[in-house]
């Protein structure tokens, strides 16, 4: 049987599995088409949407998928849904690859909360000096609390600005360091953090910056994730996930092992 993988993308993990895979079955790597400049991808892409589950499903059944890898971003409830359903109705085996969220430290002055709105409603009536690091489509509930100051940092422009008096932008992608974090901070007079509970590496070190800096952390919490299919935790589990489904990477995985 001609085995063919489609990795949701649009994370790390997804570009380093798709890395791990290359060559070695038939791939496909998708992608929302959000950023401007998606880092280069190792493997075959297409991008934007499908047109819902219904869709998704039927690219699944023309494509000949026999595994679906849902490897999308622990906040993207909405295609995480559609992947279910589509592997579902499709008779597709489903693999969801979902980072650890990250877990509060001693020193660690969190405070999580269910949505953004809440996380603003969160920082209190005193003006702060806030650090925000959420996606460009999520910065809508900001405008309810303009007393605060605002330190965005996001991967493209957010277009148009925010209404607001008192706001600056900086773009840059990840991984970041603690160090330069700190530095960040401290040339701002950041005293409150404003982000996702993501989880992974790349992004941890605003988090460990707050904590040395004794600056408070508003985290919101991760949306629930549908049951269905193995859910794994890292790229490695995921690969040995697959080879259970897909008998020409089983080599891979018991030479890796042996290596
Ligand atoms: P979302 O709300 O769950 O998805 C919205 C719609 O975007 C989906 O219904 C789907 O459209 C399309 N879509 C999402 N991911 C896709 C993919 N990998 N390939 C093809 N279509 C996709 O997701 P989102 O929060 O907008 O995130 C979009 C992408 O950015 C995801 O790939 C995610 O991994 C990445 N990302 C998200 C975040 C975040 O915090 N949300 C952070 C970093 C990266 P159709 O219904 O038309 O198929």
């Amino acid at each position: 049987m001609q085995h063919h993988i489609l990795i949701l993308g649009g994370t790390g993990e997804a570009r380093n599995l798709a890395a791990r895979l290359k060559g070695r079955c038939r791939l496909t790597l998708s992608l929302a088409g959000r950023t401007r400049n998606p880092p280069e991808q190792p493997v075959p892409v297409r991008v934007g949407g499908f047109g819902g589950a219904a869709g998704l499903e039927a690219w699944l059944r023309r494509e000949g998928v026999t595994v679906l890898v849902d490897a999308t971003h622990p906040f993207a409830a909405r295609i995480t849904a559609n992947a279910a359903a589509a592997a579902r109705a499709a008779g597709v085996s489903l693999i969801a690859l979902r980072r650890p969220a990250w877990q509060r430290h001693e020193g660690d002055r969190w405070r999580e909360v269910g949505t953004v709105a809440e996380a603003v409603a969160a920082l209190g009536t005193a003006p702060r000096r806030v650090f925000v690091a959420l996606g460009r489509q999520e910065l809508a509930p900001l405008l309810s609390a303009p007393r605060h100051f605002y330190l965005v940092r996001s991967v493209d422009p957010v277009e148009p600005p925010l209404a607001l008096p008192s706001v600056a932008y900086l773009l840059a992608r990840g991984p970041f360091a603690e160090d330069a974090e700190e530095a960040l901070f401290r040339r701002y007079g950041i005293d409150a953090v404003l982000a996702k509970n993501s989880g992974g590496d790349a992004t941890y070190a605003k988090l460990a910056a707050a904590r040395t800096l004794g600056i408070e952390s508003v985290l919101v919490r991760r949306p629930p994730v549908p049951a269905d299919g193995i859910t794994v935790a890292s790229v490695d589990e995921a690969v040995r996930a697959l080879a259970h489904s897909v008998p020409a990477l089983s080599a891979t995985v018991s030479a890796e092992r042996g290596a």
